[in-house]
């Protein structure tokens, strides 16, 4: 669908008076964009900008450049990244780093193929990146944009092929100079006026425009997904050094690469008697509630796949759920 108004000079309008002061955002001809553009849209891949300001404040005091982010060793990099979750991403981070800085002389690729050979970049932060580093006319379709998109045509996302819809209005879109602005004022826009729930469709500059505004049979945009809890049963050997033991072999996908104590889901009617029941407490974990059942045993013997682990050692990096579980076992010392 063709749109019949100058989107770009209209977002980007509102974008210039309102736009928030994020730490990535550095001028144009900054030598620190691709490090801080890199950095940003790594840790922003499934978190809020309000959670990840303090990390990239973090990050950006620690390394001040990409190269010397790219010397550093992953157990430094998890243990900095420690609370964010999703620690793929900070490995895959320190790859992409090194490839740049030693195969690319500190610079991203201008192609979009070539970007996303990058260990952890697809798709979607590829062309992020092609459009803010590189102020291509690429357009990074996030939530954010899908949901601007599917509202100003008042069409349901599912019935939208985005690339197609981008493809017909590139003319449109690209005719400023300023594609990287572009990019993050439309996520900025959808981010802060927009809205999932309330859109502010009254101070919106796009509402004589906007079809979703002025139908009577409004889309309809939020979709409520239920988290449904599960059960599970951990079991932490303990030994008299207030050690417990850990292991990293566990069947349950989202919790692969951790080190862990053994956790199983709950099944009914089997009871746990070689263990002593410690604590029930709630938790969750990527966007997975957990409803976690603690026993405990001392001894000291434990199956060849474990390690023993000081529960008072903070040193390394400990991911958040496995440091939960050790306050727990701490009560028992
Ligand atoms: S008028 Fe409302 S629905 Fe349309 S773009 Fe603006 S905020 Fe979104």
């Amino acid at each position: 669908m063709h749109l019949n108004f100058n989107l770009p000079k209209k977002i980007l309008g509102w974008y210039d008076n309102n736009k928030r002061s994020l730490p990535w955002r550095v001028g144009k001809n900054s030598p620190k964009k691709l490090y801080y553009r890199l950095l940003s849209e790594f840790m922003l891949q499934q978190t809020q900008v309000n959670t990840v300001i303090p990390y990239f404040k973090k990050f950006t005091k620690k390394f001040k450049t990409l190269k010397s982010l790219s010397k550093c060793n992953e157990q430094k990099i998890l243990k900095l990244w420690e609370g964010l979750g999703y620690y793929r991403r900070a490995r895959n981070l320190l790859l992409t780093s090194k490839i740049l800085v030693n195969e690319h002389h500190s610079r991203l690729p201008k192609k979009i193929k070539e970007i996303k050979t990058l260990p952890g970049i697809g798709d979607y932060t590829a062309n992020a990146l092609l459009g803010l580093v590189h102020n291509k006319p690429a357009i990074a379709v996030d939530g954010n944009v899908k949901r601007v998109f599917s509202r100003i045509i008042n069409k349901k996302e599912s019935e939208i092929n985005f690339d197609q819809f981008i493809e017909i209005n590139k003319k449109k879109f690209f005719n400023s100079k300023r594609n990287s602005d572009f990019v993050e004022a439309l996520m900025e826009f959808g981010s802060l006026i927009c809205k999932p729930k309330d859109p502010k469709c009254g101070i919106c500059n796009l509402n004589k425009h906007c079809k979703y505004f002025n139908s009577s049979k409004k889309i309809k945009t939020i979709k409520y997904k239920m988290i449904r809890s599960k059960n599970y049963d951990v079991f932490c050997y303990v030994n008299k050094k207030k050690q417990i033991a850990l292991t990293k072999k566990n069947n349950l996908g989202f919790l692969n690469e951790f080190s862990l104590p053994e956790i199983r889901e709950t099944k009914k009617n089997i009871r746990n008697k070689d263990w002593k029941f410690l604590k029930k407490y709630k938790n969750s974990i990527s966007n997975k509630k957990l409803n976690i059942n603690l026993y405990y045993k001392f001894s000291s013997k434990i199956p060849s796949s474990f390690i023993w682990h000081s529960i008072d050692k903070n040193k390394e990096f400990i991911p958040t759920f496995t440091k939960k579980i050790f306050r727990q076992v701490s009560i028992l010392f």
